[in-house]
């Protein structure tokens, strides 16, 4: 067995549209590419740095490398790129613990999913999001959807009950909400009434995460179940969120990987909560690994790749508004053309 050789490489998205949530606006994404080398295999990992979080393109290469440099045996995929990992540096520990079950998948001479006993058939329905924006714009682009069985609103500005009636009065494709803690205690639960009244399904964290005693307080009071996302990262962030939350939203980016995301979906079902997957903006190569692990959650939100103006790999196919992953071995993620 060769050793391991690691890479990691600027990887440059342009979006299709500029992209707002509360929090701002952006027209690109720096992620960064992984490559694992091992006996003529190629694994590839990606990391999508989440800038709220202080990482960024440059921290997350160094964090790859100083990761590779002390890297345990590479088939131990389950636990190395965690033993190895750079403390505040989450998405550079999934690009590689992405790349390495990619690897492992590849020996196997299996696809991923299959590599972790998973049913294709079970992938749920994938949302697609749409940002904050002026109604008509907004209107724009649900239009755009029609393709999707599903979609999640970004809400959290002054016009949130325009945009909402917009949406409904065009569409009646399932809706869920995303307020990216940009709600406050005393507005909620009006605006969690006209929402349950729209039929929308659910709520992503709609206060800020340091608001949990008030949100516990709020999902006494509220029509429509609660998601964690700004809340959670990891399974040990998991048991306090119960009772606050009806469910979690996983990402990859956020937790370190996929064996983390298996951890926190055990966890989350010991509680009774349901499980959300969702993604950065991100090119196939992590959509990929996300759509591997979705036969094992309720609500797939794998829409990154589809937000880029062009995608520099294949991998998942949408399929009748499904993320599917592939079936050859491992991620099965190629660059395009
Ligand atoms: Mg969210």
């Amino acid at each position: 067995m060769s050793a391991l050789r690691v890479v990691a490489r600027p990887l440059e998205l342009r979006l299709r549209h500029t992209f707002r949530i509360a929090r701002g606006a952006s027209d690109s994404r720096f992620n960064v590419l992984v490559e694992a080398e091992q006996d003529g295999r190629l694994g590839r990992g990606e990391a999508a740095p989440i800038l709220r979080y202080g990482e960024d393109q440059a921290s997350a290469s160094a964090a790859v490398r100083a990761m590779a440099a002390k890297l345990g045996e590479p088939r131990h995929f389950a636990s190395a790129a965690r033993e190895a990992a750079v403390p505040g540096q989450a998405a550079a520990e999934a690009a590689l613990d992405i790349a390495l079950h990619d690897l492992a998948a590849q020996r196997c001479g299996v696809p991923l999913f299959e590599m972790l006993g998973l049913d294709r058939r079970r992938v749920p329905a994938t949302s697609f999001t749409i940002g904050i924006d002026t109604p008509e714009v907004v209107v724009a682009k649900v239009r755009e959807a029609s393709a999707f069985e599903v979609l999640k609103i970004k809400l959290g500005g002054d016009n949130d009950r325009e945009i909402l009636g917009a949406v409904r009065d065009t569409t009646r494709q399932r809706l869920r909400v995303d307020a990216n803690e940009g709600w406050t205690p005393d507005t909620a639960l009006e605006r969690l009434a006209w929402l349950a009244q729209l039929g929308v399904e659910y709520v992503e964290q709609p206060l800020p995460a340091a608001m949990l005693a008030e949100t516990r307080e709020l999902r006494r009071h509220s029509p429509l179940p609660f998601y964690a996302d700004e809340s959670v990262h990891r399974a040990a962030d998991i048991p306090k969120l119960a009772g606050a939350f009806d469910g979690i939203n996983i990402k990859l980016m956020k937790c370190g990987g996929i064996a983390e995301a298996l951890r926190m979906i055990a966890v989350a079902r010991a509680h009774g909560m349901g499980v959300m997957l969702g993604c950065m903006i991100e090119s196939s190569v992590a959509i990929t690994a996300a759509a591997h692990v979705s036969p094992l959650v309720d609500h797939a939100d794998l829409d990154g790749a589809l937000l880029l103006a062009e995608d520099p790999f294949t991998g998942a196919t949408l399929v009748d508004g499904r993320v599917l992953p592939p079936e050859a071995p491992g991620l099965g993620v190629a660059p395009r053309r």
